[in-house]
């Protein structure tokens, strides 16, 4: 199958039909320091179930740490934040931020996939062992059904005649594709996608976002993606949120914030990267 064909039904990703059934996010009054830095400030925002939602905004605004937060790879101080129904931490009796327990948390991750921008591919494994790794010792699939659908999505992403290769001898763009089959065999339902085109030659940066967009046009998944690919994040999307210190400057469907945003702060921004 050619890359980024149709999703089939069993190919690791659910497809769209009637309402997703894959949980929202939810971000209320987030407050997340560095230090001295307060990198969000009382942050609100939501992306429905099913919804895709892309964070554009200059460096350093606090985009990737949303992900990271949603991830539990940082805490926040202040506010609440959920996946579906769950916070990922809440307020004791005396009024101080709890995370939620341990074994909770590691739920809550089992429902999230990331594609990072540097890939990230176990470099000890082939192929193939990325992608069975996590199913196998996470989600207590049998090796065989999680070769089974790895090789499944090793089609779908076009590398079918790469699963014994190892992560060094690929390139860049298919080193993200396996990244991004990784991410699915973990059978997510909500996927965020932090700059995964940015590490990338020019020449592969296209095969890859084509393939993001036939996932995200053809499952069922929530997606909240990071990128100063502004074509990308045009395709993508449902709604983009432009970011800046740490709050949300203007939102709306990308025809309006890429062909008429009405912040001044947006327009500088959109002038400085197009
Ligand atoms: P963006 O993704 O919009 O470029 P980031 O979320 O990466 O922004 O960073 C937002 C701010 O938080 C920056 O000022 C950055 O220096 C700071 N920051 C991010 N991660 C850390 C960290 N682990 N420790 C200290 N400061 C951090």
């Amino acid at each position: 199958k050619a890359p980024g064909a149709p999703l089939a039904k069993g190919d690791g990703a659910p497809l769209k039909k009637g309402p997703s059934q894959a949980p929202g996010i939810l971000f209320e009054k987030v407050v997340k320091r560095f230090g001295q830095n307060v990198v969000l400030r009382e942050l609100d925002f939501t992306v429905a179930p099913g919804e895709r939602v892309t964070l554009i905004g200059p460096s350093g605004s606090g985009k990737t740490t949303i992900l990271r937060l949603l991830m539990t790879l940082e805490k926040i101080n202040d506010g609440v934040i959920r996946v579906g129904d769950e916070p990922l931490s809440h307020m004791d009796r005396g009024g101080k931020l709890v995370p939620a327990n341990e074994k909770h948390l590691h739920e809550m991750r089992k429902k999230i996939g990331m594609v990072f921008q540097q890939f990230n591919l176990f470099p000890n494994m082939n192929v193939l062992r990325n992608l069975t790794e996590g199913p196998v010792h996470v989600l207590g699939v049998s090796k065989e059904e999680a070769a089974d659908r790895g090789r499944k999505l090793l089609d779908l992403v076009g590398l079918a005649d790469k699963a014994e290769a190892h992560p060094t001898q690929l390139s860049g763009g298919q080193q993200q594709r396996v990244a991004i089959a990784r991410a699915l065999a973990m059978e997510p339902k909500v996927l965020l996608l932090d700059e995964v085109t940015s590490a990338l030659d020019p020449e592969l940066v296209v095969g890859v976002q084509d393939l993001l967009r036939d996932i995200a046009m053809e499952s069922d998944l929530t997606i909240l993606c990071v990128t100063h690919e502004m074509g990308f994040a045009k395709d993508i999307s449902d709604r983009v949120l432009m970011f800046d210190q740490g709050q949300i400057v203007e939102e709306g469907p990308p025809e309006q914030i890429f062909g008429e945003p009405s912040e001044q702060r947006t327009r500088d921004f959109l002038q400085a990267v197009l």
